[in-house]
């Protein structure tokens, strides 16, 4: 007995001492408890909401059910105070030696050929018509969060026309990198206006609920697809704000960016509406099982809705750059290298444009 809560205040101890920020992180969960009592509202109504100025491709879909607020549909599990601070407690010790390739460039700002570079974990730079698109924007160290990879150019150089962004965690939206995009044209979920309002007044923002088309004067279309996750930026904004994917329709390309998510059936469906060729899905913050199944995949779960898509080719994204779960930091791509055929997957080097 002495043992095992030895063993386990050690890793305590080893959980506070490497970050003291997770001091804080342990306060504020132990706070979370009394205010995540919130009781409910017995009885009330559920509603559909959308976009009203948005095309909706899906026949008979009324929109995205809300319910106190909250989104309800499509929700992963939400995990309990103690759930995370169990996980918290579990080993994650990296004795693996891997590191992401990265090359320091920023010519790939001058090409004119349509291209799509890595810049880490969920960023990329897509450009499309001379138009240039970045997914799920976080270039810096958000807070807890360790980053391992350089990025390839400066911030301030990127300059996009649009913003994607799949979800609101601090892994896919950071205000540090916001900051420098302005001007551009964010296009966001239902309710992420304020979040970006806060973090940059000059960008124009567009909210679209699943299975919309946002409203862009450009030759290529944009649409916003369900993923099975969840939003949380602060102690009380739980689902408040959707989450989901995008497919970027080019005239000559047709591309899927996943957000975070766990394998569910959306894949199939979404394979069914769109003839897909390049599918960018996460492999990674897979560990442990128990905690990160229904919010993330694995390379596995990734082949599988790889497959589901219809998809021709893999980029594979969410590993190498925050270390964030249990896993192995070289452990999804050393997996996904192992159960795809070459010619369906692309690995990309961050820094290293491919032309689409
Ligand atoms: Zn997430
Ligand atoms: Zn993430």
């Amino acid at each position: 007995m002495y043992t095992k809560l030895e063993n386990m205040m050690g890793r305590f101890g080893t959980f506070i001492y490497d970050n003291p920020f997770k001091v804080i992180l342990v306060v504020l969960a132990l706070l979370a408890v009394p205010i995540s009592y919130v009781p409910q509202i017995q009885g009330s109504e559920m509603s559909y909401i959308n976009n009203i100025n948005l095309h909706t491709i899906k026949k008979d879909y009324s929109g995205n059910k809300i319910q106190n607020g909250k989104f309800v549909e499509y929700v992963s599990q939400t995990k309990t105070i103690a759930e995370i601070l169990k996980w918290k407690l579990e080993s994650n010790i990296k004795d693996d030696e891997y590191s992401l390739d990265i090359i320091k460039n920023n010519k790939f700002l001058a090409q004119q050929d349509d291209f799509i570079v890595w810049l880490g974990h969920a960023t990329f730079l897509i450009q499309v018509n001379g138009k240039r698109i970045i997914t799920d924007p976080c270039l810096t160290s958000p807070i807890f969060t360790k980053r391992h990879t350089e990025i390839p150019l400066k911030i301030k150089d990127i300059l996009p026309d649009y913003i994607l962004i799949s979800h609101g965690h601090f892994d896919h939206l950071d205000s540090s990198t916001i900051k420098y995009f302005n001007n551009a044209t964010a296009l966001v979920p239902l309710k992420m206006k304020k979040i970006i309002e806060n973090m940059n007044s000059s960008i124009k923002i567009q909210e679209a609920g699943w299975y919309q088309q946002y409203s862009i004067d450009e030759e290529f279309n944009i649409y916003f697809l369900p993923a099975l996750h969840w939003h949380r930026r602060t102690l009380f904004d739980t689902n408040e704000v959707l989450w989901g994917s995008f497919i970027i329709e080019t005239p000559n390309k047709v591309i899927y960016f996943a957000g975070d998510t766990g394998y569910d059936t959306h894949f199939k469906e979404i394979g069914k509406l769109f003839d897909i060729d390049i599918a960018i899905l996460p492999i990674g913050t897979y560990a442990p099982r128990w905690f990160m199944k229904d919010n993330h995949m694995n390379p596995k779960d990734a082949y599988k809705a790889f497959f589901d898509l219809r998809a021709k080719i893999l980029i594979p994204k969410h590993f190498g750059t925050f270390d964030i779960s249990n896993e192995p930091m070289g452990e999804p791509e050393e997996i996904i290298r192992k159960i795809m055929k070459p010619e369906q997957l692309k690995v990309l080097t961050i820094g290293k444009e491919i032309l689409l």
